[in-house]
């Protein structure tokens, strides 16, 4: 039986798996009630399941009746800061938590895969590893996954990995969409305290006022992007928040904000990370002010390797037909820290489109949004392209 038939024959079992998740959300690293319910529904699958010491991530491994290599397939399993508004049957029961991203429908299709996989185990050349991650939300869960040996779990390193992610708008339900090289940008934090000292607003020549000079900072950062990176290898600095002073007659001592900064390649980042505190502490020195700047490297430039992006592109065309993928013409700015694992193995990492009957790609609600919505229907063909990339690269190695 093709898997994505055997996908959809557990496809009652892959959506309640969803709702439940969906219903009981957990944020960051501590996601003990999503770990019990992954644990449930891998019982009786023969699986090698480890849990995390520092963090609640399930680790599986499938060894196969045949020798051969290890293939690693990823599913997040956080959940947001956000409180939900689609009114859902399975909507979040848990005020100001959502699972606005879809890293619910990972999970499931994760744990549909590890099943669909486990039927064919005789037939298995190789091992898969399944890793269930929690804190992909800004926390780093799949770094800490890999200190804690998820690469090792099934003895030799994976000779490739991948990882799925649903979009509630952009891509029509179902299709499919990758490419070689950077698919998301490496996202990283800029911290800025400008110490000046404080007056009468109407004797500023008495004081040291730190808002001009903080400003002079906010629009020299756009300068600097423009004028001292290419623009085929685009940089992003957006300042998200300014805070700076309490009332119009007083000059404050300190204004303060913090960037974002996105990039999609390591000349890029490793450049940034010299020239943005450079450029802060000239302008504030300039000013005869004393500035504390901190530049935080968060997560990396997810980059799919060529080889393996091909790979996974002719996958969905063998396995769901032609017109169910696209090579993605342009990366995405959002990070992922899929990358993490993309630095130490070769992968791909492939967009899955979940927009819902009725709601227009285009102007649909995104993730993160606390009206997103992701279609039930896009778990069967996530569940299918994870037991596929496994079985197939496992047999092509
Ligand atoms: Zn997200
Ligand atoms: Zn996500």
């Amino acid at each position: 039986m093709p898997v994505r038939d055997e996908a959809a024959r557990i496809a009652d079992q892959i959506a309640e798996l969803r709702h439940a998740i969906h219903r009981e959300p957990e944020i960051g690293l501590d996601l003990p009630k999503t770990q019990a319910k992954v644990l449930g529904a891998l019982a009786g699958l023969p699986l090698e399941i480890s849990t995390g010491r520092g963090l609640s991530s399930v680790t599986a491994v499938l060894r196969g009746g045949r020798p051969g290599p290890v293939v690693l397939l990823r599913g997040d399993m956080d959940a947001l800061p956000v409180t939900e508004e689609t009114r859902l049957p399975y909507s979040s029961a848990i005020p100001g938590v959502m699972h606005a991203c879809g890293h619910d429908l990972h999970t499931a299709m994760l744990a549909g895969a590890a099943r669909v996989l486990s039927a064919r185990q005789a037939e298995l050349p190789g091992s898969v590893i399944f890793m269930f991650q929690p804190g992909e939300e800004g926390y780093a869960g799949a770094r800490q996954m890999i200190r804690e040996g998820v690469l090792e779990a099934a003895g030799p390193r994976p000779v490739a990995a991948y990882g799925l992610h649903v979009t509630s708008n952009r891509l029509p339900c179902g299709v499919f969409s990758t490419r070689p090289g950077p698919m998301l940008a490496a996202a990283d934090q800029i911290t800025v305290t400008v110490h000046g000292r404080g007056g009468h607003a109407s004797q500023p020549h008495l004081a040291a006022d730190p808002i001009p000079a903080a400003c002079e900072m906010v629009l020299a950062l756009q300068t600097m992007v423009t004028r001292t990176f290419d623009v085929f290898d685009p940089v992003v600095i957006t300042v998200g928040s300014f805070h700076a002073g309490t009332i119009d007659n007083v000059i404050g001592d300190e204004a303060r904000f913090l960037a974002t900064a996105r990039s999609y390649s390591s000349r890029s980042r490793g450049a940034l990370a010299e020239q943005v505190p450079r450029l802060i502490r000239d302008i504030a020195s300039a000013h005869g002010l004393g500035v504390d700047v901190e530049y935080a490297t968060e997560y990396p430039v997810t980059v799919n390797d060529a080889a393996e992006a091909a790979f996974a592109g002719e996958t969905i065309a063998a396995a769901f037909g032609p017109d169910r993928g696209e090579t993605a013409q342009f990366p995405i700015t959002g990070a992922e820290d899929f990358s993490f694992v993309l630095e130490e193995v070769p992968g791909a990492f492939v967009f899955l489109g979940a927009c819902p009957p009725g709601r227009d790609p285009v102007t649909a609600p995104t993730n993160h949004s606390a009206l997103a919505t992701f279609d039930d229907a896009a778990l069967v063909e996530g569940t299918a392209l994870y037991a596929e990339l496994a079985l197939r690269r496992l047999a092509q190695a």
